[in-house]
């Protein structure tokens, strides 16, 4: 089934993300063993300090989780629940949006059109329609 990320509109299946960063497991690892070189703690009492490694990992490898694959956002929703079809919806004037874009050659002629009439009418001047028209066409 298909989701859709609440947090970017990204929709697609969804990855299965671990919580937390690499960095910070190896950071409570690391302080861990420091614990160890520097308090010359006994054999015995090696794994306390290995203890916030431990349940970090744990935590990481037990809680993973369905995210968006963009983002890595949790806040992906079913495209068929109401919440899904309200973002789906939300995404598309964007593409209405990249048409208006594409049809942009036919509003320059149109508007031309325009300019030329009023010039022909006497509106404007010669002047300020080659000036709209350079505009018009990019030149
Ligand atoms: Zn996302």
């Amino acid at each position: 089934m298909s989701h859709i990320c609440s947090d970017c509109g990204t929709n697609g299946k969804p990855e299965k993300l671990i919580q937390g960063q690499f960095l910070m497991e190896l950071l409570v690892w690391g302080s861990g063993i420091l614990v160890i070189l520097f308090s010359k703690m006994l054999f015995g009492f090696w794994v306390i300090a290995m203890l916030p490694g431990v349940f970090y990992t744990i935590w990481r490898v037990t809680t993973k989780y369905d995210g968006c694959k963009v983002c890595n956002s949790k806040n992906i929703v079913p495209l068929d629940s109401p919440k899904g079809k309200e973002l789906s919806n939300r995404n598309k004037p964007q593409i209405e949006d990249t048409k208006t874009i594409n049809s942009e050659p036919m509003d320059v002629k149109s508007e031309l059109k325009k300019y030329k009439e009023m010039l022909d009418e006497d509106l404007i001047t010669q002047e300020q329609y080659d000036t709209k028209s350079k505009e018009l066409l990019g030149l």
